[in-house]
């Protein structure tokens, strides 16, 4: 039975919803006036751990390098900025109902700090609704690519690889890790400038093709009824 079952794995950010332009871990590096390597720390810090508070993420961060107090201040200010700052993308929720309408059972995948994840929420419940599992990189403690991400969403569902969709806008976070795994993927470009490298690679055959490219969240649904019917032919 558990065999049978059909998944479905969104990723957040640029796939379902969008947000500032300048991701958080970039606008923490200027404000901070981080260098890279820091910038990178602070980053990963900040998206696995489960932080109740953005002084809690302070004092951790302050384990790393000492804030002052101003930066701490900008700190709270950036969490406060990105618990209301996510947007749902024209047709993400119709996506989501229909992979529920086809019989896929639904998790979410994403690299997310707790502000943003929450923003999600409050900006869409509906979809938040329709979700039966969400591996999220502040829990499970990893971030994408890493396989624990994709595995754990598997094993809550029941389903295995070969029976799941990836849907997902960042080819090396999302696609390439769920096509390693012998998934389905479905690549959104909603923001193709960042992708160029990624899809010239593809293009040219060096790295793997996903089952389905599309132009944005709109046309998600289209490509899950392809994919379900692949899965029929199995
Ligand atoms: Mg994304």
């Amino acid at each position: 039975m558990g065999r049978k079952v059909k998944a479905a794995l969104f990723d957040i950010g640029a796939t379902l919803v969008s947000g500032p332009e300048v991701s958080p871990a970039r606008q923490l590096a200027s404000t901070l006036g981080l260098a890279e390597e820091e910038a990178r720390r602070a980053a990963d810090l900040l998206m696995t751990r489960e932080f109740s508070s953005p002084r809690e993420a302070c004092a951790a961060l302050s384990a790393l390098f000492p804030l002052t107090a101003a930066q701490e201040e900008a700190v709270c200010r950036l969490w406060a900025a990105q618990e209301t700052a996510a947007r749902p993308l024209p047709g993400a929720l119709e996506a989501v109902r229909r992979a529920r309408d086809l019989g896929f059972a639904v998790a979410l995948v994403s690299d997310i700090w707790v502000p943003y994840f929450r923003g999600f929420l409050s900006a869409c419940p509906e979809i938040a609704a329709l979700v039966d599992f969400c591996a999220l990189s502040f829990q499970v403690g990893r971030r994408k690519p890493d396989g624990k991400l994709f595995r754990a969403a598997l094993q809550a569902l029941g389903a295995e690889p070969s029976r799941a969709v990836m849907v997902g806008d960042t080819y090396e976070k999302d696609i390439l890790p769920a096509l390693e795994m012998g998934m389905f993927a479905v690549w959104v470009l909603s923001r193709p400038e960042k992708e160029g490298e990624a899809l010239a690679r593809v293009l040219a055959g060096s790295c793997p093709r996903p089952q389905a490219v599309v132009g944005g969240a709109g046309e998600v649904a289209r490509a899950l009824e392809e994919i379900n019917r692949l899965l029929k032919e199995k």
